[in-house]
């Protein structure tokens, strides 16, 4: 028998084209020597160029699921991605804290696709605010969504704002940022902890924020420090973008598992 991985359990959307949501999470989580165990908050109807609609899980079947895998597995973390609603965000918190909460909570804060669709309602910022953030061990956000999240438009204030709101660490990732390579930076305690730069990719990807931040999550419970589990978690990341694959006409498609081909470049 293999020895046992830590577990991470995921609460994410699902994208057919396999770029982003629940199986960007399990391919990045497993990769890293994690088992990711996943309940699905929304169906999503795209293709690599958009999102053309989508439709939330109902929150009762959420939480029952979640009941049901907290009986037979130890859950060593839990990462979150898109959350489908409001409904679901408040009810998953509401969960953890009477069943994990003292495990790390990861969380991507997926507002909106890479393409600008929306993939949340009008109260999700709010339940972030108020009851998703304070609970966070790790927010990966890109630069718009920390300003979205903070109302804030100064990058070291914004996070400054959101670690006094109770996080304990933010990882801004710099695939947004007008530069010429992708800054990493990472906040905790009173201010920037860590800048960890990576050469910048030409073309499109589509799922490298769900990458990151579930990297982050099995990186994270293997008791890495967190700039060293950061560090990882962005090498892998930028390793599954640059493997990526041009299988559709829009958005490159990131190859979680170049590592299992390695030995035949
Ligand atoms: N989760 C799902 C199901 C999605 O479809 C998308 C984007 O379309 C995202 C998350 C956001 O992806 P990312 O954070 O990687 O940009």
């Amino acid at each position: 028998m293999s020895t046992l991985p830590p577990v991470v359990l995921v609460f994410a959307g699902h994208d057919p084209t396999g770029g982003a949501g629940i199986i960007a999470d399990t391919q990045a989580i497993n990769s890293l020597g994690g088992y990711a165990a996943t309940i699905v908050t929304a169906l999503t109807n795209q293709d690599s160029h958009e999102v053309k609609g989508f439709a939330a899980t109902d929150s009762e079947s959420l939480i029952k699921q979640a009941d049901t895998l907290v009986e037979e597995l130890l859950i060593a973390a839990i990462k979150l991605g898109m959350l489908g609603s409001s409904d679901n965000a408040r009810a998953i918190m509401q969960w953890r804290a009477s069943h994990l909460a003292s495990v790390p909570l990861i969380v991507d804060p997926v507002l909106a696709s890479d393409q600008g669709q929306s993939l949340s309602d009008d109260g999700l910022i709010k339940v972030y605010r108020d009851n998703i953030i304070p609970q966070t061990t790790l927010l990966t956000p890109n630069v718009p969504e920390l300003y979205q999240l903070s109302g804030i438009k100064n990058e070291a204030e914004a996070a400054r704002a959101l670690l006094q709101s109770g996080c304990s660490y933010i990882l801004v990732s710099g695939s947004h940022r007008d530069s010429e390579h992708v800054d990493n930076m990472l906040y905790g305690g009173d201010g920037l902890l860590e800048t960890i730069t990576v050469e910048r990719l030409p073309g499109h990807y589509h799922g490298s924020g769900c990458t990151l931040a579930s990297a982050c999550a099995a990186a994270w419970v293997h008791g890495l420090e967190p700039v060293h589990a950061v560090a990882e978690a962005i090498d892998y990341t930028w390793q599954s973008l640059q493997h990526a694959y041009a299988l559709a006409q829009g958005s490159h498609l990131p190859n979680r598992l170049y590592w299992t081909h390695e030995d035949e470049e």
